[in-house]
């Protein structure tokens, strides 16, 4: 995929309350200005990188392009499970992540524990390929250091251009 490492941040906004929380993963929702500006060669499927909320520390993460049941799974949803153990929900904030490899295609599970298993080897596999050193570094990249604080987010209309000066940094 020549569009990784790709970055892009946003506000949390609230998800399709599927109850990822309730199976210990919650994942956290991009709104649709990010999800549009996806570059055509990002597709749906699991995908790991780094994630950071507001100008907080860089953690590993695992995150999910898919349809969007909202829209009649016209449009994408991006859900990242952030790697770390928050004290607080972090709706409204802002998360930057880079997206740094793709794992696997989305499928369908005969049950919950099969899910619950497979994004849990996702995870695994996440952490390990974060590890290569050419991986790490993107952890320590001034994006994450540059992350704007809510107030002085860019608004949607301004969300291309962002876009494009984020990924030609
Ligand atoms: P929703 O359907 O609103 O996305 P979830 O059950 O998926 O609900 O929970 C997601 C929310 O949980 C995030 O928006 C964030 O505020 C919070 N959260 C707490 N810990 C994490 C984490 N480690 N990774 C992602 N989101 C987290
Ligand atoms: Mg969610």
């Amino acid at each position: 995929m020549k569009s990784l490492p790709y970055f892009c941040r946003g506000e949390v906004i609230r998800g399709f309350g599927r109850g990822s929380k309730e199976l210990g993963i919650p994942t956290a929702n991009f709104p649709d200005s990010v999800v549009d500006n996806l570059p055509a060669d990002i597709g749906t499927g699991i995908y790991y990188g780094w994630a950071c909320v507001d100008n907080g520390d860089v953690y590993k993460m695992v995150m999910s392009i898919g349809w969007n049941p909202y829209y009649k799974n016209t449009k994408k949803s991006m859900e990242t499970h952030v790697i770390h153990t928050f004290k607080e929900d972090f709706y409204g904030e802002i998360l930057s992540v880079v997206m740094v490899g793709y794992i696997r295609p989305e499928r369908s599970y005969n049950s919950l524990e099969a899910l619950i298993a497979a994004i849990n080897n996702d995870i695994e596999e996440a952490k390990a390929q974060l590890e290569v050193p050419e991986h790490l570094k993107l952890r320590d990249d001034n994006f994450f250091t540059s992350a704007p604080s809510p107030s002085s987010a860019l608004p949607p209309t301004s969300a291309s251009t962002s876009q494009t000066i984020m990924n030609g940094h």
